[in-house]
């Protein structure tokens, strides 16, 4: 049994397995979201990134990106594949470097040095998460802030805060693009950003903020959440946990960006979210497992623009990690460019 009311008779999405395209069908006599389709938009920022990789190929710059992979951890090997399969598709060079797991924090800073005096290097990318026995933010404090593509660096954190040009961290970056070219409007929302993690939450609110939205920022703490979500225009869901956004939580015709990505393979689990999506319920019955983000998937009855997990968000983060090396690289190696095109934004820039 839903603990919610659905409002349409039936979800109209179609989800095609994980083949992370998500597509509106049967529109017609009930309320269904918009999907804010991460992947289109991906898309639409490489052809972008592509014409400022050819103006700095002109002036002899070819940008590059290193990645940090310490360990076997699986997620990251995924992770950092990913992000060297964009760099390879795009054409910007990169680097990985492998140490091992049991590598000291000095031992680790001494190769983010090296790579901070490499000029080939324009991004440098420390894979999290490290090894217990070393200490993460002397690792990221290490980082030149002028290669900082994840725009971890206090330094960047500041000028984020202040307003002022920097390299943002790339997934909040990737949902401001989505609201930008999805022409959703910011200025005087209200938005309500759920987490508060350094990574997502907190760049994503000030970015909100600067973009002139009223921001409240919820965590594990904040009193009747629920009531908070439903009177925000936008909501922004960075949990890590499975789908607890649920339809009774959301505004009519909110605008839901879902930023969480959870594996699930409880078959109770997967039946509650699947209810009304059979083809994704087939997937699972057939795979055993199923990525789902913070909203569970009924939120589309209600919400007027929604992101979908996966095709939403995920797609954005890496190539915002594209976009901030390739400005990384005009701004640390520009006056060798004739480019002045700028990449795709990041709020502010
Ligand atoms: P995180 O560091 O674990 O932070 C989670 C935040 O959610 C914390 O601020 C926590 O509050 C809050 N929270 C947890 N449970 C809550 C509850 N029941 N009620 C209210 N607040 C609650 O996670 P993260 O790194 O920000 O990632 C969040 C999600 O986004 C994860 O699913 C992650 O996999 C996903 N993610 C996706 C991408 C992407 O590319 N799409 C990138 C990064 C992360 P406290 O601060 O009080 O503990």
């Amino acid at each position: 049994m839903l603990r919610y009311p659905v409002r349409s008779r039936r979800i109209s999405l179609c989800y095609y397995g994980d083949s992370e395209i998500i597509q509106p069908a049967h529109r017609g006599d009930f309320l269904a979201a918009r999907i804010l389709d991460g992947n289109a938009i991906r898309e639409q920022i490489y052809g972008e990134l592509a014409a400022e990789i050819s103006a700095l190929a002109a002036a002899g710059i070819r940008p590059g990106l290193a990645a940090v992979l310490v360990g076997d951890n699986p997620a990251s090997q995924v992770y950092v594949k990913s992000k060297i399969a964009a760099c390879e598709k795009l054409g910007l060079a990169s680097i990985q470097v492998t140490p091992p797991a049991t590598i000291s924090t000095a031992e680790l800073v001494a190769i983010v040095q090296d790579l901070n005096r490499r000029d080939d290097v324009d991004g440098i990318l420390v894979q999290l998460p490290l090894p217990p026995q070393v200490d993460a933010k002397k690792i990221l404090d290490a980082v030149d802030p002028a290669k900082d593509v994840d725009g971890f660096h206090p330094i960047n954190v500041g000028h984020l805060v202040a307003g002022r040009p920097t390299l943002v961290a790339c997934t909040p970056s990737g949902v401001m693009e989505v609201f930008r070219r999805s022409a959703i409007p910011l200025e005087g929302a209200n938005a309500a950003v759920l987490g508060r993690s350094d990574i997502v939450g907190k760049p994503m609110a000030l970015l909100l903020m600067h973009a002139n939205a009223t921001v409240t920022i919820c965590h594990s703490k904040t009193r009747d959440l629920p009531d908070v979500i439903r009177r925000a225009d936008i909501v922004v869901a960075a949990l890590g946990r499975a789908g607890m956004v649920t339809p009774d939580f959301v505004r009519p015709g909110a605008t839901v960006i879902d930023v969480g990505i959870n594996r699930i393979s409880d078959s109770a689990q997967a039946e509650n979210f699947f209810a009304h999506f059979p083809e994704r319920l087939a997937s699972f019955r057939e795979k055993g497992t199923a990525l789902v983000g913070d909203v569970h998937p009924d939120v589309a009855s209600v919400a007027g623009a929604i992101t979908p997990v996966p095709g939403g968000v995920g797609p954005l983060t890496i190539a915002m990690l594209m976009s901030n090396t390739i400005k990384a690289a005009r701004l640390r190696r520009g006056s060798r460019a004739s480019a002045s095109a700028p990449a795709a934004a990041a709020v502010p820039r």
